[in-house]
């Protein structure tokens, strides 16, 4: 229900937006209307095959990552993916098009769609989870090799991991008395993104989102202050951090800051983005 409702936070389609997904639909075959203006919501079943995922045929056919494009690609129990699959999702969520090469043809199809993924913590999916009358019965070997059907450099490229509790009964009885509306959430969404909008046109950055953003972008834009910068170096040689996703953090902090207004990245908005890589975290510590 959380992912279907995603598309919803983000703002609408532009035109010329507009115009490249209905392309990609109409050569699909799966156009049902004039002009597409709501973003895509694509979740293809883990039985899909890669090239049902990626792209296929001779002439090539987009496949459900080009489907999604400027929109969202929901890969729902994301281990159970053939392995395949998920690896050729890299390059295409790397460049954000992808390229299809048969005997007789070939094509590249856009392909820049927000990939949203869900999986249990453990084959039984009660790992870590402090509820009454249920315990996880996996083994720790279990758990490993089950959290390693989803590669190392795929997780990479993933910016946020986020650990989702049970929701108690009771809780969810009261949702409308506590959950944010989604025209609220997606105000301040709209909000943020105008702000990085702001910072491309004023020529600071190099995209008008903070996803693309690249390093030098975000050496001027999305660099903390000296003693934000000492404390996040910190972390990092206690190797609390990999150097390898400080990058993405810094995408992450920048787009709290811009959530909250502020102008400049603070050390709670790394920190908060470094609380969003849990599956980095190895399964031992977790289990202590
Ligand atoms: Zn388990």
């Amino acid at each position: 229900m959380l992912a279907s409702r995603l598309p919803g936070l983000l703002p609408p389609l532009g035109d010329e937006e507009a115009l490249e997904v209905t392309a990609l639909h109409s050569v699909a075959g799966i156009l049902q209307e004039g002009l597409v203006r709501r973003r895509p919501f694509r979740a293809p079943h883990h039985t899909v095959s890669a090239g049902g995922l990626l792209g296929a045929g001779d002439p090539p056919r987009p496949g459900e990552v080009s489907l999604a494009h400027e929109g969202v690609l929901f890969l729902d129990e994301l281990p159970e993916f053939p392995r395949s699959a998920l690896e050729g999702l890299r390059q295409p969520l790397e460049d954000g098009a992808i390229r299809i090469s048969r005997a007789r043809s070939a094509a590249t199809f856009p392909a820049r769609s927000l990939l949203l993924g869900a999986m249990n913590p453990c084959p039984c999916g009660w790992f870590g989870f402090r509820v009454k009358g249920r315990t996880c019965n996996c083994t720790l070997d279990r758990v490993k090799s089950y959290r390693a059907r989803v590669s190392g450099p795929m997780l990479d490229r993933i910016d946020l991991h986020a650990a989702v509790e049970p929701v108690p009964i009771a809780a969810l009885m009261n949702e409308a008395a506590t959950a944010e509306s989604t025209a609220t959430v997606r105000a301040r969404v709209l909000a943020a993104r105008a702000l990085q909008r702001e910072r491309f046109l004023r020529g600071e950055t190099s995209a008008p989102i903070n996803a693309r953003l690249t390093p030098g972008d975000l050496r001027r834009v999305a660099r903390p202050r000296k003693e934000v910068r000492e404390l996040l170096q910190a972390t990092m040689e206690q190797g609390k951090l990999s150097a390898r996703v400080y990058h993405k953090l810094l995408r992450v902090a920048r787009t709290m800051a811009d959530l909250e207004g502020k102008t400049a990245v603070e050390w709670l908005h790394l920190s908060n983005a470094t609380g969003f890589r849990v599956l980095d975290r190895p399964v031992d510590a977790e289990a202590a």
